[in-house]
């Protein structure tokens, strides 16, 4: 399934033919390259795959017990799984970086592909696997400032990857600051009550397992917001399928 895998997004900001042009170099090693990251750097960096918590996908220990973190089982998030690629750290927080800030989309199918050989080995170890795919929304204000959503830009061809069909389902009623810049405390203030199921999507989240696309999880209080909101308007399970995971308190 992965030899779909696309070297261009359909971004109408990044016509397709555009990459193919251009002398393109991987983002973290600077060799020319086909691609936005180099096999050999794939390859050195993103295979390693420690044991995660099923729900929020924090690492823990290779002999621990429970599937999940001792969080998760205290405070019991709104979601039921999380599929991640790798902690944000060096280098993978370099590609949400470079993808988000200056606007490397071509980085997006990369990041989609490495998150479908993720979610691919999970469901080997028994993770299910969502029927219905959707990206987290950028706020009004975000989306004219940067001109493209990143999470939706690794949600299409992930969608295309794993063969599930990707909806809007979410409305940002607000512009949120960004929760890395607020202390803990606040976090969940900023973040409450901030999406809403629209009208049209409802029939869509009943009774749904819906997969959350995001490019980086931090405290998990968006994505937390995100799955109890999809949940109180019906959906039946909610996994999130994000790039990085923070894993630093
Ligand atoms: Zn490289
Ligand atoms: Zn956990």
């Amino acid at each position: 399934m992965f030899a779909r895998l696309q070297s261009v997004t359909r971004s109408p900001l990044w016509p397709r033919w555009l990459p193919q042009l251009l002398p393109s170099s991987c983002v973290l090693c600077g060799q020319t390259d086909r691609n936005a990251l180099c096999q050999p750097c794939r390859q050195q960096h993103f295979t390693l795959r420690p044991r995660r918590c099923v729900q929020c996908a924090m690492p823990i220990p290779t002999t621990a017990k429970e599937i999940r973190c001792g969080d998760c089982l205290k405070y019991k998030p709104a979601f039921d799984a999380t599929v991640v690629v790798a902690d944000y750290a060096a280098p993978a927080d370099q590609l949400v970086l470079a993808l988000k800030f200056g606007a490397r989309l071509p980085l997006a199918p990369l990041m989609a592909d490495m998150l479908a050989q993720a979610a691919a080995h999970d469901a080997d170890l028994g993770l299910k696997l969502p029927t219905l795919l959707t990206a987290v929304p950028l706020g009004k204000l975000r989306l004219q400032e940067r001109g493209f959503n990143q999470s939706l830009e690794i949600a299409r061809p992930l969608s295309r990857l794993l063969n599930i069909p990707l909806q809007p389902l979410l409305v940002r009623l607000r512009d949120t600051q960004a929760q890395s810049t607020l202390p803990n405390e606040e976090r969940r203030r900023n973040i409450s009550r901030a999406f809403v199921v629209p009208t049209h999507a409802m029939n869509y989240v009943r009774g749904a397992h819906i997969g959350v696309i995001d490019d980086v999880i931090t405290t998990g209080e968006t994505l937390n917001e995100i799955a109890a909101t999809l949940k109180r308007f019906g959906a039946r399970r909610v996994t999130n399928i994000v790039f990085a995971r923070t894993v630093s308190k």
